[in-house]
């Protein structure tokens, strides 16, 4: 461990730091939206290595082979997440943008709907995966991960969050996944 990782690991990072530094924009990107923006906690280096730690929570590589991270807040939290773990990252993408053969899953959206993608050789058969995004809100993109996953033969072992949006109700769309949630709203 060097020096800045030790002095880190001693002064650990509490929830509630995490919940202080989370920035609440109101209408955006339209009005109503209280938008969550995680940006102050990833720009401070004792937050991301807390936020990183909390999220990775009891997991080691005896419980996951790999971790899963939704485009694109989750790229970030879930390629730190897997050197952590020194597992592999999986990208789940917005349709269109990974060169191989995919699966795809659409969701409904407020207005309209998305489609999300994984290449099909991306899980193997049985491995054990760490799903991970910066929000659920409504559960649609999270779900639809799952689905991704589970066509890939990948088993989730947990879905985890830095932010939840409790009154939208989006763990009941993952009834059969472990879903944790670092804050709350
Ligand atoms: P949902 O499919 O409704 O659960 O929405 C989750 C996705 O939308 C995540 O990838 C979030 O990054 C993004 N998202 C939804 N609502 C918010 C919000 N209020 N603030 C920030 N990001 C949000």
């Amino acid at each position: 461990m060097n020096w800045g990782r030790f002095v880190m690991a001693l002064t650990k990072v509490m929830l509630d730091e995490l919940e202080d530094a989370v920035r609440n924009v109101s209408d955006f990107p339209k009005e109503g939206i209280q938008f969550k923006d995680i940006t102050p906690v990833l720009s401070d280096a004792r937050l991301l290595d807390g936020c990183i730690s909390h999220l990775v929570g009891k997991h080691s590589a005896n419980t996951v082979d790999v971790v899963a991270g939704i485009d694109a807040r989750g790229f970030i939290f879930g390629a730190a997440m897997a050197r952590e773990l020194s597992v592999g990252f999986v990208p789940i993408r917005k349709k269109g943008k990974l060169p191989w053969n995919t699966y795809e899953e659409s969701y409904d959206l407020e207005y309209g709907s998305n489609t999300i993608a994984i290449h099909k050789d991306a899980v193997a058969e049985g491995q054990r995966v760490l799903l991970v995004d910066d929000l659920l809100a409504t559960g649609g993109t999270a779900s639809a991960a799952v689905n991704l996953l589970s066509r890939t033969g990948g088993n989730v072992v947990e879905a985890v969050f830095l932010i939840e949006l409790d009154f939208l109700g989006g763990r009941s769309k993952l009834a059969h996944v472990p879903v944790r949630a670092l804050l709350k709203y």
